[in-house]
């Protein structure tokens, strides 16, 4: 993300699968409020060598389309955070009235962490590059919001999101009173 279009809004960076998509789910029942997408992104297909593209079962999604509209109402810049990285412009942003988005890009994922951090932590740490943000994701532990305080030099909070349910209505007060606080100075 071009720095230039910093605007003094903290980031939001954004999980797919769990906040947005609830995968966790009970399978038979798609949560309220949502909607059932088949998709079939180039990384999906990628997951299934030897079988042509076409016979290539479809990813289940569950989006809500109200999550756009709320995200976009909050007081941060959003960005994706997710191993959909540019995927999530094409697959996930039009399906629920979001723009595209800028990305985390990943070096690597899904490695283990010397200090048992989720992988993307140091990564979005970097990433963020002394800016504030907020990190919404289903994979989150005690240990990555501790180690967020230590080692990012201005201010962060973490949110967990539980992935049978996704984002919900408290999620985006919480994400609201943080940024409300924070330009109030008082964090
Ligand atoms: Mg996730």
């Amino acid at each position: 993300m071009d720095r230039s279009e910093d605007d003094g809004r903290p980031l939001l960076l954004l999980d797919v699968d769990g906040p947005l998509n609830p995968y966790r789910a009970k399978p038979h029942r798609r949560p309220e409020g949502y909607l059932t997408h088949r998709v079939k992104p180039a990384s999906w297909i990628s997951r299934h060598p030897g079988t042509p593209a076409a016979y290539v079962k479809p990813l289940r999604l569950w989006l809500n389309p109200g999550h756009g509209p709320a995200l976009l109402a909050l007081p941060f810049r959003l960005v994706w955070c997710t191993t959909w990285m540019d995927e999530a412009n094409e697959w996930i942003a039009p399906q629920i009235g979001l723009p595209r988005l800028p990305y985390v890009p990943w070096p690597r994922m899904h490695h283990g962490d010397p200090d048992d951090l989720h992988w993307k932590t140091r990564y979005l740490v970097e990433w963020a590059a002394g800016r504030p943000f907020a990190w919404v994701d289903d994979e989150i532990g005690p240990q990555d919001t501790a180690w967020i305080a230590a080692n990012h030099p201005a201010p962060a909070t973490t949110l967990l999101v539980d992935h049978r349910h996704g984002l919900r209505p408290d999620d985006f007060t919480a994400l609201a009173d943080w940024a409300d606080s924070l330009a109030a100075g008082t964090r």
